[in-house]
């Protein structure tokens, strides 16, 4: 008997339960769903986000309703648009095998009268935002006068969102005797005041600390003067090639600006804030999803409670105006018992509201400077060799292979590879020898090591399943070192880099070249990026990326690796995933397939068409003259 079936749930849920996937219960699940298949009561549950709440309620609500009966039995009210599909989504899938139960999303943005006609059609689920049930119910196009049970999202973003007079308003017109089901991320007091007001002796579950961070989240702040934000957030990306983020600013405006910018500089990035239309946002949702997106620009209200799986990284651009909103952005990565990172990019004023942020989420932050140029170029000269080592090859290309031959076969090994991989590293390279260091200033800080420790890169990295957390644990236990002994544990796809004082070096050396992991020796390097740091101390030692390029010279093109990386396959094996290369394969005639974004989003629309047709817009928009993460296909979703 599996767990869910020890919870007390019927088998048409037990079903869809295994379609999803899920084999255990999280641990919100765990205490509310026994709690109320069997009793006729009120809670008020607190989890963090991505703990399976949604599961938590709906499991429990599906098996309560009667599916012969047409009447709404159910309102689930959540405080975005976005959520409010995605609940709906997930209730039907989780329905699945029950004839005859229907859902119904209500939500503002869409026709009041369709929405109004489906409910009519016999839902006994509808998932609403506070605003539009309010309005529905005004006119008239609702009867929730004999619901059974009202469960209320995310009721701290609710409430912080001003939806208090719609909520107590709605419940006013819902019966005395039905339960709710309250579910929070935190607890602060207008929620424990609906609680209060509104619920009848509530059972309370918690999980995890109130308001604290999952413990899978690691959490680091970068410092640099306000004009380099927006070239630190280029870095950022840029040192973290398979980046799928959400990247929050606090207004409209910054959000829209930051992706046109993003844009214009060729990632896959698009805005998600208030401004667009249903099916604008609906349209960036789905490009996201499917990861044709590696960049969401949002805002706090629009992101909110977006569940999306295997978000690597989120970027505060900009600190939210209410700390406590922190934890509801962090809690956009680290899902499902993944791990992630939230970097928060801050000027010197800030660091204050980092350290409240800190007892807020009672974790610490770590601060890192802002990747150097060099060492973006190092990280991405390592990707890309690891991504030509594992690229698989189709027989397809045996036919082209005399005539490359003809062209290449006279070169020696080193040669080749050496042009091999300058065709993309040229391009970082002409991007960012000239860069200058975004990370000086934060010097001062004590968080970055004195002269004398040593940078070291690893060949084992995420996909070998190491996080920064196990990989330091890992490297401390076969190095027999102290607890404070490694430090600064990146952790990339198939490779790493970590610090210790040069002391430690040799033993280093000698230690770890000689282990071997799942099979395969690991090799250790002393990095070039020692410490961490700038490139300029880099300088000193001569050895600077620019000399180790290889010789093989400049292209002199900014967009030069272009047209060679055209055939860069992708996850499906054809020639989407790459920008550039499709625009040069002339597919633009899907272009015009997608509806417009309109107004200034007319760019995000372009490339959100062009991610999902693998397409590119044009290329003479880009200034940085190189991308990184954002057209590579993320292993990920392989
Ligand atoms: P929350 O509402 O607490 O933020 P969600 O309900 O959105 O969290 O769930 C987060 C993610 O975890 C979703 O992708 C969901 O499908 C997944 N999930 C939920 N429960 C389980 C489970 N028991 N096993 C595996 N995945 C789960
Ligand atoms: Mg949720």
């Amino acid at each position: 008997m599996n767990k869910f079936e020890q919870l007390g749930l019927n088998e048409s849920l037990l079903k869809a339960i295994s379609d999803l996937g899920f084999e255990t219960p999280s641990e919100v699940q765990e205490k509310a769903i026994p709690l109320l298949l069997e009793d006729d009561t009120d809670i008020v549950a607190l989890a963090q986000t991505g703990t399976g709440k949604t599961a938590a309620f709906g499991f429990p609500l599906i098996q309560k309703i009667d599916p012969f009966n047409k009447q709404t039995q159910v309102l689930i009210l959540s405080p975005t648009r976005e959520l409010c599909l995605q609940i709906t989504n997930e209730i039907k899938l989780y329905s699945k095998y029950i004839d005859g139960l229907y859902t119904v999303a209500v939500y503002g943005g869409a026709s009041i009268h369709d929405q109004a006609r489906d409910i009519k059609r016999g839902a006994q689920v509808i998932v609403a935002t506070p605003g539009r049930m309010q309005d529905m119910i005004n006119r008239g196009m609702v009867n929730i006068k004999n619901i059974s049970i009202c469960v209320l999202d995310e009721a701290d973003e609710m409430l912080n969102m001003g939806f208090y007079e719609d909520i107590t308003s709605i419940l006013s017109d819902t019966p005395k005797d039905k339960n709710t089901w309250l579910f929070s991320a935190t607890m602060p007091q207008e929620v424990a005041r609906i609680a209060k007001e509104f619920m009848r002796s509530p059972q309370e579950i918690t999980v995890g600390h109130k308001n604290s961070s999952s413990v899978n989240i690691s959490h680091e702040y970068y410092l640099v003067n306000a004009r380099d934000r927006y070239e630190a957030l280029k870095r950022l990306a840029d040192a973290n090639p398979d980046i799928f983020s959400v990247i929050f600013c606090r207004t409209k405006r910054d959000t829209q600006a930051v992706a046109e910018k993003l844009i214009e500089d060729g990632y896959n990035a698009a805005a998600l804030h208030g401004d667009l239309s249903q099916a604008q946002r609906d349209g960036v949702m789905k490009s996201f999803r499917g990861r044709q997106i590696q960049m969401l620009v949002a805002t706090d209200v629009a992101a909110r409670g977006i569940d999306v799986d295997n978000v690597t990284h989120v970027i505060n651009y900009q600190l939210p105006d209410e700390i406590e909103t922190y934890t509801h952005r962090s809690g956009r990565t680290g899902r499902a018992g993944k791990s992630g990172t939230s970097f928060v990019i801050i000027t010197k004023s800030e660091i204050r509201k980092i350290h409240a942020i800190e007892r807020i989420i009672k974790t610490k932050f770590e601060e890192k400077p802002i990747p150097s140029g060099m060492e973006i170029c190092e990280i991405q000269l390592l990707h890309l060799a690891n991504k030509i080592k594992d690229q698989e090859t189709d027989h397809a290309i045996d036919n082209y292979l005399p005539a490359i031959f003809d062209i290449l076969g006279d070169l020696d090994k080193e040669e080749l590879i050496k042009k091999v991989v300058s065709v993309e590293f040229n391009r970082f390279l002409n991007y960012y020898k000239k860069s200058k260091d975004l990370a000086t200033q934060s010097s001062s800080s004590a968080a970055i090591p004195s002269d004398g420790t040593v940078r070291y890169f690893i060949n084992i990295g995420a996909r070998d399943d190491y996080d920064w957390m196990s990989l330091k644990d890992y490297l401390r236990d076969t190095l027999e070192v102290g607890q404070d002994d490694v430090f600064k544990v990146d952790v990339k796809e198939g490779f790493s880099f970590f610090n210790t004082n040069a002391e430690l070096a040799e033993k280093v050396m000698g230690v770890l070249n000689s282990v071997h992991i799942n099979g395969r020796k690991i090799n250790v390097e002393i990095s070039k990026n020692e410490g961490g740091r700038s490139s300029g101390r880099r300088d000193h030692n001569g050895r600077s990326g620019g000399g180790r390029s290889g010789g093989s010279g400049f292209s002199g093109r900014r967009e030069g690796g272009n047209s060679a990386s055209g055939y860069r396959g992708n996850r499906d094996g054809g020639f989407r995933g790459n920008r550039e290369g499709g625009n040069r394969e002339g597919g633009s005639g899907f272009r015009s397939r997608t509806a417009s974004t309109g107004g200034s989003d007319r760019r995000s629309s372009d490339s959100r068409d062009s991610g999902r047709r693998g397409e590119g817009r044009s290329t003479e928009r880009r200034s940085s003259g190189f991308e990184s993460a954002r057209r590579t296909p993320r292993r990920s979703n392989d």
